[in-house]
């Protein structure tokens, strides 16, 4: 996983959204799967989007299973 990378950007998106958006730095969001990435409108939007706008995971599915991440969370705690 990235969690290095996640780390390193304090809990923001290190993923990169297209067009002149360019890097996302969003808050990022963790899955009860594991799963971590930041919230976009629309899927798609960015290369590390987690989840979507009605907080569906993109990855199991799961609806509403979500701990944001830009806090003092202990990682995998
Ligand atoms: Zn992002
Ligand atoms: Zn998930």
């Amino acid at each position: 996983m990235s969690y290095d990378a996640i780390k390193s950007e304090r809990g923001l998106c290190a993923g990169n959204r297209g067009g002149l958006a360019g890097k996302c730095n969003g808050q990022t969001y963790r899955c009860e799967c594991g799963n971590v990435g930041c919230r976009q409108t629309y899927d798609g939007a960015c290369s590390g989007q987690g989840f979507s706008a009605g907080w569906r995971c993109v990855k199991c599915g799961a609806v509403g299973k979500v701990e944001a991440l830009n806090f003092e969370n202990r990682i995998g705690a």
